[in-house]
């Protein structure tokens, strides 16, 4: 099947709005709790192993990623750290993200990753609050669902979906077993054509 994402090249990274790339083709910032799955989840959708390491790099971890292709940007958030401490995500992830969460406008979506072992921390949330704040639809993908059995998955998947409501649509997602990648590819192109 095509794959729309394929193809993908890292563009630049930004540390200052004013280094902000021309707003010229759509975006999706991908966000996601440290080792939540982040960057297997955009190795896996763009088809490439290594796509998202350079977000890993020393002196990047903390910037916004830019991977072009001709019809879209994805854009790689800084995963937050460690502790879940809602002050703290505010305090370190600072006006560069909320800034640009807040005033992009060629920005269509986030794609909010979740370890579905643990999901909805108060990253998440806070993730969440500022999305409804900023009027920005979400996506959400549950990664690592190969870890939970399928009866387990299904319960994970439907309790954040309740928890959820209009909010975000959410689904599962496993980068090694390549489940939900077609469906995280849809959803994707929909946030895209909106
Ligand atoms: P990031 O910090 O959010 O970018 O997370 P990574 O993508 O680097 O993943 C963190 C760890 O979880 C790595 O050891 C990955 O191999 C592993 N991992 C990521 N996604 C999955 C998944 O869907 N299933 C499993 N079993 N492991 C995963």
């Amino acid at each position: 099947m095509h794959n729309p994402f394929a193809g993908a090249r890292f563009l630049l990274s930004v540390a200052h709005p004013s280094q902000l790339p021309d707003g010229d083709r759509p975006e999706l910032a991908f966000a996601g709790r440290s080792n939540a799955g982040k960057s297997s989840a955009l190795n896996a959708l763009c088809s490439q192993k290594n796509l998202a390491r350079v977000s890993k790099t020393p002196g990047r971890t903390q910037l916004l990623n830019f991977f072009e292709l001709p019809q879209v940007r994805l854009v790689d958030l800084p995963g937050y750290g460690f502790a879940d401490v809602p002050e703290e995500v505010r305090k370190t992830w600072g006006p560069l993200i909320t800034g640009y969460l807040r005033d992009r406008e060629n920005l269509r979506g986030i794609v909010l990753i979740m370890d579905s072992r643990r999901p909805l921390t108060a990253f998440d949330r806070q993730m969440l609050d500022w999305a409804l704040e900023y009027r920005r639809t979400v996506h959400i993908l549950l990664a690592k669902a190969d870890k939970l059995t399928s009866s387990e998955s299904r319960k994970t998947l439907a309790a954040v979906q309740d928890a959820l409501g209009e909010l975000a649509t959410a689904q599962l997602f496993s980068a090694p077993k390549k489940t939900g990648i077609p469906e995280a590819r849809t959803r994707l192109q929909e946030m895209i054509a909106d």
